[in-house]
C-alpha cells in the first residue's frame, strides 16, 4: 500500500476558543500550529481562516494572503485552500482566494442540509470554481458529503473542467450527510474511478474510527480540529496530537507516513 498521507484541518469554520483554546484562529496561531503539525507528520495542510473581531468564517482576502505566505515560508507543506462558504457567500467571495494558487483547493460537488443551514452549491457555482482551479492549476480535492457528489464531481470530468486522476475526500458523520459506517465508506471507495486517491474524514466521535478505516483500506486520513475537538471523550485536542496519533496508527497498521514531497508524487501534483 502507499504511504499514508496526513492532512490536517486546524481551524474550520465553527470551532472557537470558548469551546476549545488549541483552535488556532489568527495568522499567525494557524501557521504555528502547521509547523507543529508538519514535525508530526502532516503533508496537507486544509485552510480556513477567521475574523479577528468574532472568530467566525471569514472571506478576506488578505487573512488567507497572509496565512498562504506563512505557510510556504515557514513549512513544505501542501496548502489546500477551503473553497467553501457559510449560506450567504458569493461565487466572488469564495473564488478570490484562488488567485494565490495553491497546489490544492477543497471543491464540494453539491449541496447539503447542515444541522442548522443549508451548504449550498449549485452546479453554477461547481463548475465555475472547477474552471478556476483548472486554470490557475489547481488540483481540486471533491469534498464528498454524499454519494451523489461523486457523480457530480465525474460529470465535471466528463466537462473537461477537472483532469483525472481525481483526489476525493469522504465527509462522513456529519449530521444530514451520510452516516459514518464501514459500509457505507467501502461503497464510496468502491465508487470512485480506478486511480482515483482518498482520504476520508469523520465528524466527532467518527474521526479515529473513519480514520482508522481509510488506513486499513488503502486510503488516506484527514484529522483535526474542523473537524473533531476532542482526543477521546472529555479530553481536548491539539491538532498536532491528532497528527501524531495518525502516524503511530498508521505505523502499527504498516502504512508509513508520506512526507509533503512524497504526497506531491502521489497525489501527481505538478
Ligand atoms: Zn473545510
Amino acid at each position: 500500500m502507499e504511504k499514508l498521507i496526513i492532512t490536517v484541518a486546524p481551524t474550520g469554520s465553527l470551532p472557537q476558543k470558548k469551546h476549545t483554546p488549541h483552535v488556532p484562529i489568527t495568522p499567525r496561531e494557524i501557521i504555528a500550529t502547521a509547523v507543529r503539525c508538519q514535525a508530526a507528520g502532516a503533508a496537507i495542510i486544509h485552510v480556513h481562516v477567521r475574523n479577528l473581531q468574532d472568530e467566525s468564517a471569514s472571506t478576506d482576502f488578505r487573512l488567507f494572503e497572509e496565512v498562504v505566505q506563512g505557510l510556504r515560508v515557514e513549512t513544505d507543506l501542501i496548502i489546500q485552500i477551503s473553497t467553501g462558504g457559510r449560506a450567504g457567500m458569493s461565487y466572488e467571495e469564495r473564488c478570490e482566494r484562488l488567485r494565490l494558487i495553491p497546489e490544492m483547493a477543497s471543491l464540494t460537488t453539491g449541496s447539503v442540509n447542515f444541522p442548522n443551514s443549508v451548504y449550498a452549491n449549485s452546479p453554477e457555482l461547481i463548475e465555475k470554481l472547477a474552471a478556476d482551479m483548472l486554470r490557475y492549476g489547481i488540483k481540486p480535492e471533491m469534498e464528498i458529503f454524499d454519494l451523489s457528489m461523486i457523480q457530480n464531481a465525474l460529470n465535471l470530468v466528463e466537462k473537461n473542467l477537472v483532469q483525472p486522476p481525481l483526489h476525493f475526500d469522504f465527509v462522513m458523520g456529519l449530521k444530514g450527510a451520510i452516516p459514518a459506517t464501514a459500509e457505507n465508506l467501502m461503497h464510496m471507495k468502491n465508487t470512485i474511478p480506478p486511480g482515483s486517491t482518498w482520504s476520508a474524514a469523520g465528524i466527532g466521535p467518527a474521526q479515529l474510527p473513519i480514520n482508522t478505516m481509510a488506513i486499513l483500506m488503502g486510503g488516506h486520513a484527514r484529522v483535526g480540529l474542523e473537524d473533531n475537538i476532542y482526543y477521546r471523550k472529555g479530553e481536548l485536542a491539539a491538532n498536532e496530537q491528532l497528527v501524531e496519533r495518525m502516524v503511530r496508527l498508521g505505523r502499527e497498521l504498516g502504512r508509513e507516513t508520506a512526507g509533503p514531497e512524497e504526497a506531491r508524487r502521489i497525489l501527481r501534483l505538478k
